[in-house]
C-alpha cells in the first residue's frame, strides 16, 4: 500500500496493463474526492487536505518545516486533550501569530470517532464513485466519448475477462508475437493461423485468412456486404453500425469479441501446447460459444446453435 488509501505505482511492464491504467487514475481520482476523518488513522495530517482550505503543508509550509512530526496521521497528533504537536526549536514572537492563525483553522476539527477513515467523490451528494460520472468528468471536454468505442466492450454481455480482452485488442496491446517483440523478446513473427504474415493484432483478428472464415459464418448468415476495417476499433464500431440488420441486437454485438475469444484461444491451443483444431472444429467452437453466450447455457447439438444463428 501506498500512503494508506492507494497500492503502489506499476512499474513491471508485464500483464499489468489493466491495472497499470485504472491505478494511473489515483491522482485524478484523489483530487476529485475529499476525506472525512473517523478514527484518523489513515489521513496524513500534513499532506492530506482533510480540512475544508486545502492541506496544512500547503496553507502553512513555515510551521510545518519547524514541525517534528510531518509523517504523522492524523490520529497520532492528536489526542482528547487537543493537538500534540513538538517543534524542533522554541518559536520566534514573529512566528506566534502565524501560529494562532494555525491554530484558528484546526478549531473546525470536531475530533476523532471510532469508524474508519472515508474517502467522498465530490461530484454528488452522497459521496460514492460512480464510474459512469467520472467518465463524463474527465472527458467532457474531448470527444473521447463518441470517438472511443466503450459501449460496444463494457456494455455487450459477455464474461467481463473477456471485456478485458477486448478493450485490449482495441487498444493493440495484446500480447501478439510483434507485441512481444517490440518489448525486446526475440520470436519467429509469423502468424499461428496461417503462418504466412507477421502475427499483428490487426492481421490475426481481421485481417488473417483463417480467422476470415469465422467472420465468414455470420457475415453469410445474413447476406452482409462486408470488407474488413483496417483495425479493432473501427471493426467494432461499423459491426455494430449493421446491428439493425438483425432482429437482436445484443447477440449481433457479441459476435465480433466471440470470434477474437474463438481466435485468441485456437492461437494459445497452437502456441503454448503445439495442438490445434481443424478449421471445422474452430467454426463449431465459435458457434458453441455464440450460443453459450447468448443463452447463457451449454448446448453441444448443432441444431441448437443454428437456432442461435438463425436467430440473428
Ligand atoms: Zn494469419
Amino acid at each position: 500500500m501506498e500512503n494508506h488509501w492507494s497500492t503502489k505505482m506499476v512499474t513491471s511492464t508485464y500483464g499489468t496493463s489493466i491495472w497499470m491504467a485504472i491505478r494511473n487514475f489515483w491522482p485524478k481520482l484523489r483530487e476529485n474526492c475529499s476525506i472525512r476523518i473517523g478514527n484518523g488513522m489513515k489521513v496524513s495530517y500534513w499532506e492530506d487536505s482533510w480540512l475544508e482550505q486545502g492541506s496544512l503543508k500547503t496553507l502553512f509550509p513555515d510551521i510545518y518545516i519547524l514541525n517534528q512530526q510531518q509523517k504523522d496521521t492524523v490520529a497520532e497528533v492528536w489526542s482528547n486533550q487537543g493537538w500534540n504537536l513538538s517543534f524542533r526549536r522554541p518559536l520566534n514572537d514573529w512566528e506566534i501569530q502565524r501560529l494562532v492563525d494555525f491554530f484558528g483553522i484546526l478549531e473546525q476539527f470536531k475530533g476523532t470517532s471510532t469508524s474508519q477513515d472515508g474517502l467522498f467523490w465530490n461530484h454528488n451528494c452522497n459521496g460514492n464513485f460512480s464510474v459512469k460520472e467520472a467518465y463524463k468528468k474527465f472527458n467532457s471536454f474531448t470527444h473521447q466519448i463518441t470517438v472511443w468505442p466503450w459501449e460496444l466492450i463494457w456494455k455487450v454481455k459477455i464474461p467481463p475477462k473477456v471485456s478485458c480482452f477486448t478493450w485490449l485488442l482495441a487498444k493493440q496491446a495484446v500480447l501478439t508475437r510483434e507485441n512481444l517483440m517490440k518489448r525486446g523478446i526475440q520470436l519467429s513473427p509469423r502468424c499461428f493461423l496461417c503462418g504466412e504474415e507477421a502475427e499483428t493484432v490487426n492481421h490475426l483478428f481481421l485481417h488473417c485468412r483463417i480467422t476470415n472464415i469465422l467472420w465468414s459464418i455470420f457475415i453469410n448468415s445474413k447476406g452482409l456486404l462486408w470488407v474488413m476495417p483496417r483495425n479493432i476499433v473501427q471493426a467494432l464500431k461499423i459491426w455494430s453500425s449493421f446491428a439493425y440488420i438483425s432482429g437482436h441486437k445484443e447477440r449481433w454485438k457479441i459476435i465480433p469479441t466471440c470470434i477474437w475469444w474463438s481466435v485468441w484461444k485456437e492461437r494459445n491451443l497452437r502456441c503454448f501446447q503445439n495442438k490445434s483444431n481443424s478449421i471445422e472444429k474452430m467454426k463449431m467452437n465459435c458457434l458453441v460459444l455464440f450460443q453459450f453466450w447468448c443463452k447463457q447455457e451449454y448446448m453441444e447439438d448443432l441444431e441448437s446453435v443454428l437456432n442461435a444463428l438463425g436467430t440473428l
